[in-house]
C-alpha cells in the first residue's frame, strides 16, 4: 500500500511530464475502479491543460485550466507509468498495452501516462478546484504543514485513550501516514505502539513532530534517488526500496546502538506493529 513518501515520489516523477502540458487525449477503457469514475471523464479531461500537480495526504491532484481538478488515488496495486518522453538519461518507448491499463492520458508532446491497477482498489474522479470531495473531508493537517505542530498533537493526543499507534494512523489527526511510517516513528521515538495516547509526557509527544517529519522525509528522499537512477528502468513511478529500521523486520536484532532486543509483532486492532519491547516503553 503505498504512503505519502510513495505518493509524493510518483507526483515528482509525473510533475515535469504533466505540469504546463495539455492533455491532448484521455482513454478511459472502463466504467470504474474502485467507485465508478466521473461521468463523461474522457470528453472533460481532452483539451485540458494541468497547471498544478499538487498532493494532499495519499491523493494527487491534477488541477486543469477547465475549472476542475482530477483526483488520483493509487489504491493497493494502482501503477503509473511514463512513457514516450526522455526521463533522466533514458527514452522510454510506448509498451504495448496491458491488461489492467484503466486510464490512459496521451499528451500534447507525445508523452503518455498510463494508469494500471489490477485490484482496482484505486479511485480517480474530478472535482472543482478548490472544491470539497469526500475523500479529502475531514482529513488532519499535513505532516510537513505549519498547521502540524507540538502544541496542536499535544491538544489532540490529549485524553486519548486509544494506543499511540492507532492515534498515528487516525488521518483526522494526521493525513497520510500509514502503518509503516507510523511503525518507524514510535521505533525512533522509542515510544512503545501499546502506550495509550493521553498517557504520553508532553516532551514525548512534542518529540514526535521532529520525528514524523524526518522518517517521511528520509523516505521521500529515498524515492527521489530512485526517481534518479532511472524510474525503475521502464518508466513506472513510485515503489522504491528503502531500509526499514522494524517494519517487516520480526526476529531481527534491534538496531538502537546498546540494544539486544528483538524486533516483535503485535497486531493492533488488526494491523501489524513491529517494535522492539526492550527499547520503546
Ligand atoms: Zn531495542
Amino acid at each position: 500500500m503505498p504512503e505519502l513518501p510513495e505518493v509524493e515520489t510518483v507526483r515528482r516523477g509525473l510533475a515535469p511530464v504533466m505540469e504546463g502540458a495539455v492533455i491532448e487525449r484521455a482513454e478511459v477503457n472502463r466504467p470504474d475502479l474502485r467507485w465508478p469514475l466521473p461521468e463523461r471523464m474522457a470528453e472533460r479531461l481532452t483539451g485540458a491543460r494541468v497547471t498544478a500537480l499538487r498532493r494532499r495526504s495519499k491523493y494527487i491532484l491534477a488541477d486543469l485550466d477547465s475549472g476542475e481538478t482530477l483526483l488520483i488515488h493509487l489504491g493497493m496495486s494502482g501503477r503509473m507509468l511514463i512513457s514516450g518522453t526522455m526521463l533522466g538519461q533514458f527514452h522510454h518507448d510506448h509498451p504495448a498495452p496491458q491488461k489492467h491499463d484503466h486510464v490512459v492520458l496521451h499528451m500534447q508532446g507525445g508523452a503518455r501516462i498510463t494508469f494500471n491497477d489490477a485490484r482496482r482498489f484505486g479511485a480517480m474522479d474530478l472535482m472543482p478546484t478548490g472544491g470539497a470531495h469526500a475523500l479529502l473531508a475531514g482529513l488532519g493537517p499535513e505532516p510537513f504543514g505549519n498547521d502540524f505542530n507540538e502544541p496542536y498533537l499535544a491538544a489532540r493526543l490529549a485524553g486519548r485513550r486509544t494506543p499511540i499507534k492507532s492515534a498515528l494512523l487516525d488521518q483526522r489527526i494526521v493525513a497520510g501516514l500509514g502503518n509503516i511510517y507510523v511503525c518507524e516513528t514510535l521505533f525512533r521515538a522509542r515510544i512503545s505502539p501499546l502506550t495509550l495516547a493521553g498517557d504520553l509526557a508532553e516532551t514525548a509527544v512534542h518529540g514526535l513532530v521532529p520525528i514524523i517529519r524526518e522518517v517521511l522525509a528520509e523516505a521521500i528522499e529515498a524515492g527521489g534517488s530512485s526517481l534518479r537512477d532511472f524510474r525503475q528502468a521502464n518508466g513506472e513511478l513510485g515503489y522504491f526500496s528503502k531500509h526499514f529500521q522494524v517494519y517487516d523486520r520480526e526476529g531481527d536484532p534491534c538496531e538502537t546502538p546498546g540494544c539486544r532486543g528483538t524486533v516483535t509483532r503485535t497486531v493492533q486492532s488488526g494491523r501489524s506493529s513491529f517494535w522492539c519491547p526492550a527499547c520503546q516503553s
